[in-house]
């Protein structure tokens, strides 16, 4: 007898070391050991013989809006877990809004909480909010066990989580500092928003014009000036306008502890080929030109950008009008997000270890998880998504897992299908069938 439950085996498993022929082994929902490929198998483990397909560590997705309780025709626990285990991502970290109540205090996350407990076929954590007046709420909401803080720098289109002014978002991230907290930000300054054209309209080149790149780049250098004067650890949120990347770069290499994410549309999809009214591209800030998707994608590959989320933040279909300026803002992606990343990094010459680093083991690092999640290799949760990376799907809508299905991706080919994704040694969907919810509430640092 041995102790091992299960062996998974592949002629390419995705490890820290690189990809090469193995053999998993799997006991107590952990990874025991990762082997030659030929080592033998005990004969009481079950063996799982993935053939070519590429095993890689389960995706972690640190940017989801699950709108759950309060807005759950939007998506939901239920739903959003579901696409996302379809999509090869094992592990989500929920944002603070968009939800009712948002998760700005610790009985807001308790309600949260209960309300995801029976529903979650993923991991699932929690990001907390700060808004201006919660300040007192956030060190018990650390202590409940919150990935860290949201904040926003300009309207966040929801009435119940107002933006942080300057002197506010100094003193919450002093607060946040004290405790050695995280402060993740979307990061757009209203003054330069506001003295843009507004135009409104189904012009998708007015709606472009109207959240320009400077209001990106200001926003995010007075961020990295309140880090370095407070030795505090920040986040950007999707970024997306490479103008600010000389000074991210010069940021991190004088010692700021600035961390940054982008996303798969704005790695994908440009500006140039969003239809006018198709306000299914819309998101904030927004995607643009295809010589600035070049300079995003370069970032990744000398790593100033970090990793790579989905920022899953879908509405139901009738808010998403023509109207660039009033429909929804925000991108259904998360069922897509290894396929479409994955097709447009093969194309630039990028491996999936790459893939891999930006949207498992990276991520895994910024919420603090990466003793658990993220990487292929003894003592890790045994998460895996299995992949045929060569093989293409054409994307259509009603494949969907979300509640709504409304994606921008709908009609294009991707490479990468999920053939099966697993959670801590349980095989939790394979070929579009889903195993009961498995799911468990993370909290950090347990
Ligand atoms: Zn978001």
């Amino acid at each position: 007898m041995s102790d091992t439950e299960l062996v998974l085996r592949s002629t390419r498993v995705i490890t820290p070391e690189g990809t090469r022929p193995a053999t998993v082994t799997v006991a107590g929902g952990r990874i025991t050991a990762v082997l030659p490929y030929d080592a033998a198998v005990p004969s009481d483990a079950r063996l799982e013989d993935f053939g070519d397909d590429v095993l890689l560590p389960g995706l972690v997705d640190t940017h989801v809006h699950v709108n759950d309780p309060g807005r759950t025709e939007w998506e939901g626990f239920w739903t959003a877990t579901r696409a996302a285990a379809a999509g090869g991502i094992t592990t989500l970290v929920d944002m603070p809004l968009n939800s009712l109540p948002p998760t700005t205090t610790v009985d807001n996350l308790r309600t949260k909480r209960d309300v995801a407990v029976d529903k979650a076929h993923i991991d699932v954590g929690f990001w907390g909010g700060a808004l201006p007046d919660n300040v007192k709420d956030l060190r018990p909401l650390h202590e409940a066990g919150v990935f860290g803080f949201k904040a926003f720098l300009s309207p966040s289109g929801v009435d119940e989580f107002p933006h942080l002014d300057h002197d506010r978002l100094a003193r919450s991230l002093a607060e946040i500092a004290s405790f050695g907290g995280l402060l993740i930000v979307h990061a757009e300054d209203p003054h330069h928003l506001d003295a843009a054209p507004q135009h409104g309209g189904p012009k998708y080149a007015d709606f472009l014009a109207s959240r320009p790149r400077d209001a990106e780049d200001t926003a995010i250098s007075q961020l990295i000036g309140q880090a370095k004067r407070l030795n505090a650890r920040v986040h950007v949120l999707h970024l997306s306008s490479s103008d600010a990347l000389p000074l991210i770069a010069e940021a991190k290499a004088e010692g700021v502890r600035v961390t940054v994410e982008t996303c798969p549309h704005y790695l994908t999809l440009t500006a140039e080929e969003v239809p006018d009214g198709a306000s299914e591209f819309k998101c904030c800030p927004p995607i643009r030109e295809a010589a600035n998707q070049d300079l995003l994608w370069q970032a990744l590959a000398d790593g100033t950008i970090d990793c790579v989320v989905t920022d899953h933040s879908p509405s139901t279909a009738d808010l998403k009008t023509d109207d660039f300026a009033t429909a929804w803002g925000g991108i259904s992606g998360l069922q897509l997000s290894l396929a479409a990343v994955w097709t447009e990094a093969r194309r630039r010459g990028h491996g999936l270890e790459d893939v891999v680093r930006w949207m498992s083991s990276r991520t895994a690092e910024l919420v603090g998880l990466d003793a658990r999640k993220g990487a292929i290799e003894a003592g890790r949760d045994a998460d895996f998504a299995v992949l045929a990376p060569d093989e293409t799907f054409t994307v259509d809508p009603a494949a969907l897992q979300h509640r709504n299905r409304v994606t921008a991706y709908a009609g294009k080919t991707l490479y990468g299908v999920v053939k099966s994704t697993w959670l801590r040694g349980e095989r939790i969907v394979a070929d579009g069938e889903f195993t009961g919810p498995k799911g468990r509430l993370l909290t950090r640092d347990h």
